[in-house]
C-alpha cells in the first residue's frame, strides 16, 4: 500500500550534504513535509556538522512549503528564556527541538519555554533515550547525561502542559515500555520510532517492542495487538537516513504487526497533521 503522503517529522540537514538534491528526492516519493530539527551551535559542531537555526534559514525562506523548521534553544546550565521562543517563532520556526540538555527535560526551569510554547502553538520535538556520544568526545564537559531524556520525563511536562503538542524520538530507546506508557496516557504525545541508521537490529528492537505478549494474539484484536492502538500516535520519521530506507522498514514492522491501511495512513501523515494542526490542503 502507497500512503496518500509522506510527512517526515525527524530529519537533519547537514553541511557534508547535497541539500537541494535531497529535496528533489524527497519531493519524487511524495514527502510533503520535512521537519528540519536544528542543533545549538556547540552540538551541532560536536555531532559533526549538523545545521543550526542560523544554517536553516535561508532554506526555509526557499523551501516554505517543505521544510518545517524546529528550532534549537540553549539548554545547558543557564538555559534560555521564554523570549527566545518568541524569536523563533518570528524567524519563521514553526516548533522547536530539545536534545543534550543540561538538567533533566521536566526540570522547572525549562516550564517558561514549554509554557511560551504551548500559549504559541509550537510543537516540542524531543530526543529520548540513549544519545550517542559526541563525535569529539566533548560532551561529558557539557553534563549530557542519558538519564535526563528518558520517555517517563516528558510525564510531568504533559500533566503541566496539556495542550502543548510533543513528540519524542527514537522510541524512547532502551526504554520503549516508557514511551508506549507516554502515548497511551497523554493525547499531547506522539512518538517516532527512527534510530540506528535505519539498520537491522533497531527495525527488529522497534518490532519486538511494538508486538503482543505472546504469539497466539488475535492480531484484529486491539486488546490483544496493542500496536493497533500505538498506530494511532506514531508518526513516520528517519533521523539520518533517506526516506527509502525507512519507508522499507516502517512498511516491514507494519506488515509484522498486522496493521491496517487506514492506520497506515494516520502513521505517515494524519498523526503529523494532528500535531502540528495542518489539513489536507496544506500539504
Ligand atoms: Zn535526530
Amino acid at each position: 500500500m502507497e500512503p496518500k503522503y509522506i510527512i517526515n517529522v525527524h530529519g537533519h540537514l547537514r553541511h557534508d550534504q547535497d541539500v537541494a538534491a535531497r529535496i528533489t528526492l524527497w519531493r519524487k516519493l511524495n514527502v510533503r513535509k520535512f521537519c528540519a530539527l536544528c542543533l545549538a551551535p556547540d552540538a551541532a559542531r560536536a555531532h559533526g556538522g549538523y545545521y543550526t537555526n542560523e544554517d536553516l534559514l535561508p532554506w526555509l525562506r526557499r523551501y516554505p512549503d517543505l521544510l518545517v523548521g524546529m528550532g534549537a534553544l540553549e539548554l545547558g546550565r543557564q538555559p534560555d528564556r521564554a523570549d527566545a521562543v518568541d524569536r523563533l517563532k518570528e524567524q519563521g520556526f514553526t516548533g522547536l527541538k530539545f536534545i543534550a540538555s543540561y538538567y533533566p527535560y521536566n526540570h522547572e526551569l525549562y516550564f517558561p519555554l514549554y509554557e511560551r510554547a504551548e500559549a504559541l502553538g509550537m510543537p516540542v520535538f524531543f530526543h529520548t533515550g540513549w544519545l550517542a556520544s559526541a563525535a569529539d568526545g566533548s560532551d561529558g564537559r557539557y553534563g549530557i547525561n542519558a538519564e535526563n531524556y528518558r520517555p517517563y520525563m516528558l510525564d510531568k511536562i504533559a500533566r503541566a502542559f496539556p495542550r502543548l503538542k510533543m513528540i519524542g524520538a527514537h522510541l524512547g530507546k532502551p526504554h520503549g515500555d516508557e514511551a508506549l506508557q507516554m502515548i497511551t496516557a497523554y493525547p499531547n504525545v506522539y512518538y517516532d520510532f527512527s534510530g540506528g541508521s535505519g539498520k537491522k537490529p533497531h527495525e527488529l528492537w522497534v518490532a519486538k517492542t511494538l508486538s503482543p505478549c505472546f504469539s497466539d494474539a488475535d492480531m484484529s484484536d486491539p486488546a490483544e495487538n496493542p500496536a493497533l492502538g500505538y498506530f494511532h500516535k506514531l508518526c513516520f520519521a528517519t533521523d539520518n537516513p533517506e526516506p527509502p530506507v525507512w519507508i522499507e522498514a516502517s512498511n516491514r514492522i507494519m506488515d509484522r504487526l498486522c496493521i491496517p491501511d487506514d492506520l497506515r495512513e494516520r502513521f505517515y501523515w494524519r498523526n503529523a497533521c494532528e500535531v502540528f494542526g495542518w489539513k489536507e490542503d496544506d500539504l
